[in-house]
């Protein structure tokens, strides 16, 4: 499931390539992705408008459109954008298409989405505060504001488990699977202790390790584990920089024991259970 890096990688993506541009026609054969409003409405309302802006809020892409309105999409688990200067039916159906959106360029911007998990949404609103989607979302832990007071204000002295509270959207957005155990990692901390048993070195350690991978992860352009491909339908560079992520069984990097995988909060999580006691 693509997390911040692999978002942020699209949105930079999409500025390079269809900012500017107006959306001139517009084709699915999935109309249940758009979850609001109909499909109809989407259509008429998205059709002449011209892409003046996209920004990424969590794990979710925001084109805003001119003269009005705001276009979003999220992933979930394997949806992603291509940009195509031809098209055929065979080409869409081998891309998992779902989605067309025809540029005055005469290039294509495509959604894809091969599990058909992922949501798109229209709203024809002024401003982005408007839009219910967006409002109840927590932190960006890129933002240069989002400090270590602050942080260390959120994680309190919660009775949770450190893994699933680094992926609560409501609090810290962008962080799945991957970068949570990714983050612990890096931070020597254990993905099951409990808020209250970390102490402020560890938690200043989680903070500064959060910032710094998904820093270089977006560098990197992002992991493609299975699905994700960034606009021109290339790998992100960094799954071969994970360190823990997927390699159950394989030798810790740092202390040479080998690193396990357990289900915690319902997710595969891999540590090491030598450098993360
Ligand atoms: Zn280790």
């Amino acid at each position: 499931m693509p997390e911040l890096p692999e978002v942020e990688t699209m949105v930079g993506d999409l500025r390079a390539s269809v900012k500017g541009r107006t959306i001139i026609d517009i084709w699915t054969d999935e109309k249940k992705l758009i979850h609001h409003p109909s499909f109809v409405f989407f259509k008429s309302g998205i059709l002449n408008c011209k892409i003046k802006e996209i920004n990424r809020r969590g794990k979710i892409i925001v084109i805003s459109l001119s003269p009005k309105g705001f276009l979003l999409f999220h992933p979930k688990m394997t949806g992603h954008f291509l940009i195509m200067r031809e098209i055929n039916d065979d080409l869409l159906k081998a891309k998992s298409a779902h989605l067309v959106l025809s540029m005055d360029d005469k290039t294509f911007l495509i959604w894809t989405d091969q599990r058909k998990f992922s949501r798109i949404e229209y709203w024809p609103v002024e401003d982005s505060s408007e839009i219910d989607w967006l409002n109840g979302l927590g932190e960006e832990p890129l933002a240069s504001d989002f400090s270590f007071p602050r942080f260390n204000e959120l994680i309190g002295n919660k009775k949770r488990r450190i893994k699933p509270w680094l992926m609560d959207q409501s609090v810290i957005v962008g962080i799945g699977n991957i970068y949570a155990s990714e983050i612990l990692w890096s931070a020597k901390v254990n993905p099951e202790k409990i808020i209250t048993q970390l102490s402020l070195e560890e938690k200043k350690r989680v903070f500064r390790e959060m910032k710094r991978i998904l820093k270089k992860a977006i560098i990197e352009r992002g992991t493609s584990t299975i699905e994700f491909r960034d606009i021109n339908d290339e790998k992100g560079r960094y799954a071969s920089k994970l360190k823990v992520y997927g390699r159950q069984k394989e030798k810790c990097s740092r202390c040479q024991k080998k690193i396990e995988r357990k289900i915690i909060g319902g997710r595969s999580t891999y540590y090491c259970p030598s450098c993360q006691p």
